[in-house]
């Protein structure tokens, strides 16, 4: 679950052997680009196929754009990428449905001469893929951590606070990573007991929202709700690690009737920066896509002209076959007070600000 960052135990930097070099070297300006992205289960996966259809064509490639179906969606994506690769693509880059389950695929890529981009999520033991972008999933977990504490204290000064802990999906690479983070900012002070989780279901499969369903999210609310909170004990807060699971929680909980939790987010969603406006989520992380899909497209044309993509990270991503070479982007936490400046450069979610 939690390779990548926080965990990647042995560094194996400088053992890449000759053969591990990207395949593609210079290839023709018009050529197919594959683009293979998991199911839409947040809005940023919704605006990166967009914005790599428009970016693509703009640059003057064809671009392949596809998503894995709601239900089938390993088979479907597995499906996707070999297809691509039949095409013909020279690069194919994906936010992987499951991470542990492309290695077939991307070794079949590698054959062929694509060179593969894991895109937001890593994808695992495969010695075959080429390049990892992202932003920085453990700093985003260890700003959720933080935001988490922050939004307690301004409410209590002084603690103990009670809190509750839920994870993304354990296919998804990001979601240990993002899990991970966030307990280097809050174990110490639950090894002190100064935070103290309600139900003490601390452990990363406890805490685990498959597919990163809202419903998913919102029942494990309720019986965290029903098991832990009827005798009148407070929770003070909730570690969620994205928007879509944080407004699920707060439907929750006030459905139960409770007073609302400081709850944590992730992506900026439309739903959750209106949440945030009006006082109820309390934070979210800015990770502009648009900055994202971009950098990709900048690597897809370096990779064209016969150069090599720019990497910044060639340390924390270590994906159980290879340390991947990263590009890793800054990830900003957004809370009420500083909304307006984090979404400046953004029309669609600095006008919620307003
Ligand atoms: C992304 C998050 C997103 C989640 C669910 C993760 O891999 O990094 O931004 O919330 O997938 O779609």
């Amino acid at each position: 679950l939690a390779l990548g960052a926080a965990s990647c135990g042995n560094s194996r930097e400088g053992e890449n052997k000759p053969g591990d070099a990207p395949a593609a070297k210079g290839f023709a300006a018009d050529s197919l680009i594959g683009v293979a992205l998991p199911s839409k289960t947040s809005e940023n996966w919704v605006l990166a196929g967009d914005l790599f259809t428009n970016g693509l064509k703009e640059a003057g490639f064809k671009g392949d754009v596809q998503y894995a179906g709601a239900s089938t969606t390993v088979a479907d994506q597995q499906g996707q990428i070999s297809s691509m690769v039949t095409k013909g693509a020279k690069v194919i880059v994906i936010g992987a449905t499951d991470a542990a389950q492309l290695s077939t695929q991307v070794k079949q890529a590698k054959e062929a001469g694509v060179t593969v981009i894991a895109y937001d999520r890593l994808i695992t033991n495969t010695p075959d893929l080429d390049y990892y972008i992202a932003f920085d999933n453990f700093k985003v977990g260890q700003l959720q951590g933080q935001a988490l504490l922050d939004g307690m204290k301004a409410k209590k000064a002084t603690g103990p606070w009670t809190i509750e802990l839920f994870s993304g999906s354990p296919d998804d690479n990001n979601a240990g990573v993002f899990f991970n983070g966030a307990m280097e900012v809050l174990k110490p002070l639950i090894d002190k007991g100064d935070v103290i989780v309600g139900s003490k279901q601390t452990d990363v499969k406890q805490t685990a929202i498959q597919g990163w369903k809202a419903e998913g999210a919102q029942q494990r609310m309720d019986s965290l709700l029903t098991s832990t909170y009827t005798s009148g004990k407070t929770l003070d807060g909730v570690l969620s690690p994205n928007d879509t699971l944080a407004r699920a929680i707060l439907t929750s909980v006030k459905g139960a009737g409770k007073p609302l939790p400081v709850v944590t987010g992730q992506d900026s969603e439309v739903e959750s920066v209106k949440s945030i406006m009006a006082g109820e989520q309390y934070s979210t992380i800015n990770k502009d896509t648009r900055k994202l899909v971009s950098e990709t497209i900048n690597m897809v044309k370096a990779l064209q002209t016969g150069g090599t993509p720019t990497v910044n990270d060639t340390k924390s991503y270590n994906n159980g076959s290879k340390v991947v070479p990263s590009f890793l982007l800054p990830p900003v936490i957004v809370t009420k007070a500083n909304a307006a400046e984090a979404y400046a450069n953004d029309p669609k979610l600095s006008a919620l600000t307003k």
